[in-house]
């Protein structure tokens, strides 16, 4: 028999709903997405916010990409598509990965929603609760978040000023039986640092010998200012059937389409798009023809070579002001790419409380020790360098060399 329905203006008994899983309970929001919200106040020159240069986009190009992929078909533009993603995409995507060194088919590509999906995607194919995963130290932030949203033990392989140390990532492996190895070889985020040739050849050897996968992050690549390029750990002998190497649209073109892919060995490949079924059917039917046109019709490559005209200039202005201003005992490193700085404070300086003085001088910077897995560092912090000019940059240092003697002396 139906239950009666309580007569209007009669409290209904409640039970409150069951709790959250314990994985949103125990995984934290981004403390940098917190640090960024207090950059955003007027007047603040900021080197917190990871961003790419917004008047740097090519507005109108994209915009034309678009108007061209709505005059092309508007109906197939909006209409629902495959989950592996535009086959043009996926085919000028796969060139760009053979230009760059990768013999790569249209089918070994998927596209994703930004790389971050794509990393979401391998976590959900290859990750259990308890499973270990390793990072370098520090990491990327929202890896991080990702792999403890599954449960993962996330353990920290010790770096150097190179990046990993293959011999520790041996013993690591060796000990702890780790299901994956997550690393941004490539002007690292947040340290800007770059793995050398010869420790990818160890690393893709020890994964082959040892038995682990490689997942290889790479959105900077493309952003380099000086020096050779170092080709890819999936080109590595050891890692071809066991890497999954993710790229992005986001810092050569716009973060905003949200279009990243992931190149990985079929199986794995298979597993991800099973995942992607669940999170979202697809990418972007629009947006991914829109990059299309845009690949087959403008030059992205005369365009990243003047967003690197131009970040180049904002890193070599950060090198000098920072030289210039910052105590003799900071240290901080000079990335041949990318989009950061890495430094370290003086003994006994917390970078956490230097940023609360920064701010009152009208400057900003992440602190470090959020984006270590283990043993944060509180001396750290990073500088991104991209999205002011060089004149704001010198007087952004400018306000931290006042903050840091302030710090110094309260
Ligand atoms: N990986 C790294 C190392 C990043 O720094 C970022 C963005 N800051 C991403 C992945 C995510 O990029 P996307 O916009 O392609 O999702």
């Amino acid at each position: 028999m139906p239950a009666a329905a309580a007569p209007a203006g009669t409290a209904v008994p409640a039970s409150p709903p069951p709790p959250f899983a314990a994985r949103a309970a125990s995984v934290e929001g981004s403390p940098v997405r917190e640090i960024l919200a207090l950059t955003e106040r007027p007047g603040i020159i900021s080197f917190a916010g990871g961003l790419p240069a917004p008047e740097l986009f090519d507005t109108e190009g994209l915009r034309a990409a678009y108007d061209a992929a709505f005059a092309a078909s508007a109906r197939r533009a909006l209409q629902y598509s495959t989950t592996e993603g535009a086959p043009e995409l996926r085919a000028a995507v796969a060139a760009r990965t053979t230009a760059r060194g990768l013999p790569t088919g249209a089918d070994d590509v998927v596209m994703t929603s930004g790389s971050q999906q794509a990393l979401t995607l391998i976590t959900t194919a290859l990750i259990e609760p308890g499973d270990v995963v390793l990072v370098e130290n520090p990491t990327y932030l929202a890896a991080l978040q990702c792999f403890r949203l599954a449960g993962a033990r996330v353990v920290a392989v010790p770096c150097d000023g190179e990046g990993i140390v293959p011999e520790a990532l041996a013993e690591l492996v060796a000990r702890q039986r780790p299901k994956l190895l997550y690393t941004v070889p490539t002007f690292q985020n947040p340290t800007g640092r770059t793995l050398p040739a010869a420790r990818r050849t160890a690393v893709a050897r020890i994964a082959a010998r040892l038995g682990l996968w490689l997942v290889e992050d790479d959105p900077y690549g493309e952003l380099r200012y000086e020096g050779a390029d170092v080709p890819w750990l999936a080109a590595h002998p050891g890692a071809e059937d066991r890497t999954a190497l993710l790229g992005s649209f986001s810092k050569i073109m716009a973060p905003g389409l949200r279009l990243g892919w992931l190149r990985a060995p079929a199986a794995l490949r298979r597993a991800a798009v099973v995942a992607k079924q669940a999170a979202d059917l697809h990418t972007s039917t629009v947006d991914q023809l829109a990059a299309a046109h845009y690949l087959a019709t403008a030059d992205l490559d005369a365009h990243i070579a003047t967003v690197r005209a131009a970040y180049r200039e904002r890193r070599d202005a950060l090198q000098v002001a920072l030289s210039r201003t910052l105590p003799a005992d900071c240290e901080w490193n000079l990335p041949e790419g990318g989009m950061f700085v890495w430094a370290r404070l003086p003994e006994d300086h917390d970078a956490s409380d230097l940023l609360k003085t920064a701010v009152t001088h009208g400057v900003a910077f992440v602190p470090g020790a959020p984006f270590h897995a283990t043993a944060p560092d509180p001396r750290t912090l990073r500088l991104s360098f991209t999205t002011h000019t060089p004149p704001e940059i010198t007087e952004g240092v400018a306000r931290l060399g006042r903050a840091l003697t302030e710090y110094g002396t309260g």
